[in-house]
């Protein structure tokens, strides 16, 4: 270790799993107990964020992806805490939603579990399923399931879904809200990391819908969550939660590079004092090499002692590729799915209907307008967040695209607000065109959980811990929920502060060096390899 200098520790990506990741390594810095270290946060955007970015869209902030953070994991609402925004959480102004079932927009009724419902009677009268649908659903309550204890293997939430309460609760309830979390269909999602709550219900003998009437465990995994709102954001807009972290981030002496992508990861032998380090090539996204984040004199490279690599998978892969290749290529062969958010601003007297509850879901392949429907939900942000409510409008946020249906990427601007809104008119009966409008286009960017997903992550881990010094983190690996991701990026720079702290402690000199797994790695084994000391 360089006697005279903190170690290096550069992070690339400044989504909220590279900011959090930071927020870990820093946060303690006045009076810690782990080895001071400098920090390089590397994004090849004009801004830190990623997935969390605001416009002024009519005269108010509104968030253009994520607009809320789950109340039930802790890792968003604790670091509100941490930053001192404790009193700009905002909590989710309206309850329920509505799904586009039968013709009609029908209230989800209460009782459901991410869409599986947990008592008979409020689905029964919902009216969502046709009266012989609910009586198929019922046969989970009165004919007693086996189930298998002894599984372990991972399935995807459609296949335990429709074996047990039948394909109409898959394609109206459950598909339109675990699919539409993640931009993915059910059938083939991964109930491991996206619903392990029903993988483990699954297991066990008895009905499926009793036994996800027990809530699930709060932060300890074992007591029940505290009661509170579902989802909360920030006065400001979820998208500030990167903008305060950035600012307590540069208070705290990290380094914030925008404009800057990071090309490779090399190991180099020579550090300042004989160590070994990684080297970063870094290129200014207008192209250049020399001019990085706009300031002339930035280098061209950047060397340090440890890597956190926090960008979307097919990145990582191209980072890790020439020392991990097996994690390489289990990383590319995750799959992406595009989406894009149409935000419009419509006067609230030619909005016919009731706008009940937070919005509505729709079902895949809906017939609407005469049409598969493209849009596949719709949020009024203005009753979800009442913050946000004008004068004389309303807000409505319609998302179109997920797995396996890309169409509105063949559509203009103009054209995909022009059919996400003829969608809306019919089922909002909406009687005059939108005031104003927004369109966002998020390619490749939800990252598909498929069956056995968890399993290729562990590889993948164990892949980039073999390499001593190097973590991944971010959306690709256990959810894409903006907690899960905080949750990431903390664990990721923690592993880092712990092998640094081994390091420090000399419990094996000289013993490794960046790249050195890259042949050593045994990316297949059950053990996770253990990490290499003596820097
Ligand atoms: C439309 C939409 C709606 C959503 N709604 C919600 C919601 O309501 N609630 C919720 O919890 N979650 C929501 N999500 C999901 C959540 O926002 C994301 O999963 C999360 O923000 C991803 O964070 P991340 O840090 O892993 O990745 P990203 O935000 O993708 O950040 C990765 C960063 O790495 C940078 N990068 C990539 N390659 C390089 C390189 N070579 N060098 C330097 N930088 C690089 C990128 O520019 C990017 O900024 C939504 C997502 C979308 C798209």
């Amino acid at each position: 270790m360089r006697p005279s200098s903190p170690p290096t520790i550069a992070i690339v990506g400044g989504g909220i799993a590279g900011l959090a990741a930071a927020w870990e390594l820093v946060k303690d810095a006045d009076g810690g107990d782990h080895t001071p270290v400098e920090v390089h946060l590397l994004e090849a955007g004009d801004r830190v964020g990623g997935k969390l970015r605001s416009a002024d869209f009519a005269g108010r902030r509104v968030d253009l992806a994520a607009d809320a953070f789950l109340a039930r994991r802790p890792e968003a609402t604790a670091l509100c805490h941490e930053l001192g925004l404790t009193e700009d959480l905002v909590p989710v102004g309206a309850s329920g939603a509505s799904v586009w079932a039968r013709g009609q927009l029908r209230r989800l009724p209460a009782g459901l579990n991410l869409g599986v419902p947990t008592r008979w009677l409020p689905l029964f009268r919902s009216g969502i399923l046709s009266p012989g649908e609910s009586l198929r659903a019922a046969r989970d309550l009165v004919a007693p399931h086996r189930g298998d204890q002894t599984a372990d293997d991972d399935r995807s939430v459609g296949a335990i879904v429709g074996e047990r309460l039948g394909r109409p609760i898959v394609e109206r309830l459950v598909d339109p809200l675990v699919g539409g979390i993640n931009a993915g269909r059910v059938d083939d999602l991964s109930a491991a990391v996206t619903f392990p709550q029903l993988l483990a219900a699954s297991r066990q003998s008895g009905s499926l819908m009793r036994r996800l009437a027990q809530p699930p465990a709060g932060a300890d995994g074992l007591s029940p969550p505290e009661p509170g709102p579902l989802f909360w954001s920030l006065s400001g807009s979820t998208a500030s939660l990167a903008d305060s972290l950035a600012e307590a981030l540069s208070r705290r002496g990290v380094t914030i590079h925008t404009g800057v992508s990071v090309r490779s990861v090399e190991p180099h032998p020579d550090g300042p004092s004989g160590a070994p380090q990684w080297e970063l090539a870094l290129q200014g996204t207008d192209g250049s090499e020399q001019e990085t984040a706009g300031r002339p004199h930035d280098p061209p490279s950047l060397r340090a002692d440890r890597v956190i690599l926090a960008v979307p998978a097919g990145e990582a892969a191209v980072l890790v590729g020439p020392h991990a290749p097996e994690a390489a290529v289990l990383l590319d062969s995750i799959a992406y799915a595009s989406v894009a958010v149409v935000t419009l601003s419509v006067p609230r007297r030619a909005i016919r209907a009731p706008l009940r509850g937070t919005g509505f879901l729709v079902p895949l392949a809906s017939p609407i307008a005469g049409g598969p429907a493209l849009i596949t939900g719709c949020t009024y942000l203005a009753r979800k967040w009442p913050h946000l409510a004008g004068a004389d409008d309303e807000l409505l946020r319609v998302s179109v695209g997920r797995s396996g249906d890309s169409r509105h990427r063949d559509l203009s601007d103009d054209e995909l607000t022009a059919s996400a809104f003829g969608e809306l008119t019919e089922l909002l009966d909406i009687r005059d065109v939108p005031l104003d409008s927004l369109v966002t286009r998020w390619d490749e960017a939800f990252p598909q959980y498929a069956v056995d997903h968890a399993t290729s992550v562990g590889r993948i881990e164990r892949a980039v811990a073999a390499l001593g010094s190097v973590a991944v983190a971010g959306a690709a690996y256990g959810g894409v929920g903006i907690p899960a991701c905080i949750g990431s990026g903390r664990a990721a720079a923690r592993r880092m502060l712990d092998s640094l702290s081994l390091d420090s402690l000399s419990l094996s000199p000289g013993s490794g060096s960046p790249g050195s797994g890259a042949s050593g790695s045994d990316a297949s084994g059950d053990e996770p390899a253990p990490p290499e000391l003596g820097k």
